[in-house]
């Protein structure tokens, strides 16, 4: 585990960056797919949890979430229009777009259901965090942040390298695993406006360049 900013980690991951989770204070956002579970685990191995959060309930992001709470035996905490895809998984493939991938990646990596104890929306406290209602990517899709020292988790509102290329870069998520691609770019600008020193993505490397962020979102289509 990597220290990125006060009481903020990011798990290990093979390749690295490609697919994200991290503890804020002690908190797991995210939990990558249910073939990363062992490593989850072990990464987590001597660290305090108190809860796992989701940015959104997809198949790269629950993935090991039912082993970390049963393990730890933590709350589960999902955006609340996600809730529902978090408990039946069923739902995670059927909410996507009908694509091939889309419904590949569905199938094959999504984790098991596991019951949502806590919805978040808009102003919640997650640790030292607030959450952001941050939809598109997904309904209930939320983002993680600390105005404070400016940490921003904004899970895949934008992602910070090519899904499936592993190419680095700011891009917009795949149209094919975004059902409102119009209502995610609302979501980034309203992330962009809010010029974060330190963003953490769930695919991609951190980034540190506030104002690489900040055009990158202002030059996005209306
Ligand atoms: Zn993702």
């Amino acid at each position: 585990m990597k220290q990125l900013a006060d009481g903020v980690f990011q798990l290990g991951g093979f390749p690295p960056n490609a697919i994200n989770a991290y503890l804020i204070d002690d908190i797991l956002i995210d939990a990558s797919t249910r073939f990363a579970t062992r490593r989850i685990l072990r990464e987590l191995q001597g660290h305090d949890l108190a809860a796992h959060a989701l940015t959104h309930a997809h198949p790269d992001h629950q993935g090991a979430s039912h082993a970390v709470c049963e393990r730890y035996g933590v709350p589960f905490w999902v955006g609340e229009a996600d809730a529902a895809a978090a408990e039946n998984p069923d739902l995670i493939g059927a909410r996507q777009p009908d694509h091939f991938l889309a419904q590949f990646f569905a199938k094959t990596m999504t984790g098991p259901a596991h019951h949502v104890d806590r919805t978040l929306r808009e102003g919640d406290e997650v640790g030292s965090f607030k959450v952001l209602d941050t939809p598109g990517h997904s309904a209930g899709h939320v983002a993680f942040w600390r105005e404070s020292d400016g940490v921003l988790v904004l899970g895949d509102v934008l992602n910070n390298m090519d899904v499936l290329t592993a190419i680095p870069g700011l891009t917009e998520p795949k149209g094919f695993l975004t059902p409102d691609p119009e209502e995610n770019r609302r979501s980034a600008k309203k992330l962009g406006a809010l010029e974060p020193k330190l963003v953490l993505f769930g695919h991609g490397a951190p980034l540190r360049d506030t104002k690489k962020f900040a055009d990158f979102v202002a030059g996005l289509p209306d």
